[in-house]
């Protein structure tokens, strides 16, 4: 059977073990039970939502278990689980040793793709450590102007079992998909799909960098006509190599300066594509120019490429490409500008949870206070300092780990001015941004860009984003 083709299960009395009450475990039992599977959902909560979640399931025939996720019903044929269960569980433990296969959300809905009766789209897909919403956006978007029907789902916060399932037929998905997600689909195979970047993330889950990049890699398993890979980071290349694709599929690199064969890249602020044209060798193709990148920071024109190496791996003229910039407009808290106030302009990057997102964002400043801290999930700042030390006006720090980047800072830019604000509250974030208006001179940036997760101080990142940019607009209308 082709990669791409549908495969069929029959589901009738299969004995199916969905384990998680969450946003993909009910849609995955409601979607096996109605195809006659015999479907029991294990769940370590149960608490009160949990038990009205599971009291609707059981009213349709389905067996909930609360409060033990930990032990694998005897007769279990198939775990179905949610993406964020850590492997090393006792009920997977127990699967392995029982050879049960164990399939993610991605991997249920790869098999059920088509199995209504309704055409089984295929998907572009990307992974990678930062820039994947913003990719899958910005592909939906150029798929969308070539007049093909696209979502863009997955890790995005769409069900792709929705999408597969759902009354509405695509032409082609645009898929996010996590690390976690990849490690539990197996038989995925994507018609092409792109690696952004690598580093260092979530490695508690996946136990060490070599598996986490393992699990990023299978992205790539099956590719029919493009693997998408970053030629400024070495190890996306290298995954490439390493995977096992259909005859004829291609490498295809993105890069930000002038593109080789088979690349995709940058000359004098176009965006040139030198890998799906008759010539690669003498020719390249005009694509769009760098000011319709919203915004034009380089690691957006980087995830800009990329997205537009898969739409063109799926056939999409050039015009397309230039149009779905066009119109993409980034999702709040990436880089979003908030006000200018005098020459200064403040910006959002509240998205910026780890160090490797926020050394792309302070890249694209030249004189930057940054506003930094928050939780630090383990990552040291030395690097990430050293770099943007020339580029730093002045910095303010927050939250629990401040003294972290703070000793960063001591050790790689003495000279920079530092506010250390020994807070944790939400109200810091107006002080933050006081303080910030005091370091800055006309032209400079005031940049959130936390390099740390917001959960000491806030609900999440967007709830820090808002904090920031209604302290800004507070500070606007006093001074207009
Ligand atoms: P993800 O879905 O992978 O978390 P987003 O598109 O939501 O990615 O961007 C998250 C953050 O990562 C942004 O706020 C930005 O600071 C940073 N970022 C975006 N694209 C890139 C990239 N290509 N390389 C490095 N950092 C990036």
């Amino acid at each position: 059977m082709g990669s791409q083709e549908v495969s069929t299960v029959d589901w009738q009395g299969k004995h199916v073990t969905v384990a998680g009450l969450g946003v993909s475990g009910i849609p995955a039992a409601r979607a096996l039970h109605e195809r006659g599977a015999l479907v029991t959902v294990v769940n370590d909560g149960d608490d009160e939502r949990a038990r009205a979640q599971a009291a609707e399931l059981e009213a349709l025939g389905i067996t909930v278990r609360l409060g033990d996720g930990a032990t694998l019903p005897p007769s279990t044929e198939l775990v179905v689980t949610a993406p964020g269960w850590q492997p090393d569980k006792p009920l997977f433990l127990a699967a392995a040793e029982a050879g049960v296969d164990i399939w993610g959300d991605v991997e249920l809905a790869w098999r059920l793709r088509g199995d209504n009766g309704r055409k089984a789209a295929p998907w572009l897909a990307v992974t990678g450590t930062n820039g994947k919403t913003t990719t899958v956006r910005m592909l939906a978007s150029i798929l969308e102007a070539a007049g093909l029907r696209t979502a863009a789902v997955g890790n995005i916060g769409v069900s792709l079992l929705d999408a597969v399932l759902g009354e509405q037929e695509y032409d082609v998905l645009a898929v996010e998909l996590s690390s976690y997600q990849l490690h539990w689909a197996p038989s995925l195979r994507a018609h092409s799909a792109a690696v952004l970047n690598l580093a260092p993330d979530h490695l508690d889950w996946h136990g060490s960098m070599e598996a986490y990049a393992a699990d990023k890699g299978r992205v790539y398993e099956g590719n029919t006509v493009a693997c998408v890979y970053n030629a400024a980071d070495p190890a996306t290349e290298e995954l490439v190599r390493e995977a096992d694709v259909e005859e004829g599929c291609r490498a295809i690199g993105f890069t930000l300066g002038a593109p080789g064969p088979s690349q995709l890249g940058v000359v004098d602020g176009i965006l040139v594509d030198r890998a799906f044209v008759k010539n690669r060798q003498k020719q390249a193709q005009e694509l769009a120019e760098v000011s319709d990148v919203n915004p034009p920071a380089p690691h957006n024109i980087a995830n800009a490429l990329a997205a537009a190496a898969l739409a063109r791996a799926f056939g999409v003229e050039p015009a397309a490409v230039r149009d779905g910039l066009r119109n993409f407009r980034p999702d709040a808290h990436r880089i979003e500008h908030v006000a200018d106030i005098g020459e200064v302009a403040y910006v959002d990057d509240s998205k910026a949870t780890n160090t490797h997102a926020t050394e792309a964002s302070l890249a694209a400043y030249d004189s930057i206070v940054w506003i930094a801290g928050g939780l630090a999930k383990g990552a040291t700042f030395d690097e990430l300092v050293t770099g943007a030390a020339k580029r730093l006006r002045g910095v303010v720090l927050m939250g629990a780990d401040r003294a972290l980047i703070h000793e960063a800072l001591t050790r790689h830019a003495p000279e920079v001015p530092v506010v250390d604000l020994d807070r944790t509250d939400t109200g810091a974030m107006s002080e933050a941004v006081e303080h910030a208006a005091r370091l800055a001179r006309p032209g400079d940036t005031v940049l959130l860009a936390p390099a740390c997760a917001s959960m000491d101080m806030f609900t999440n990142y967007n709830k820090r984003g808002e904090a920031f940019a209604d302290a800004v607009r507070a500070r606007a209308e006093t001074s207009a």
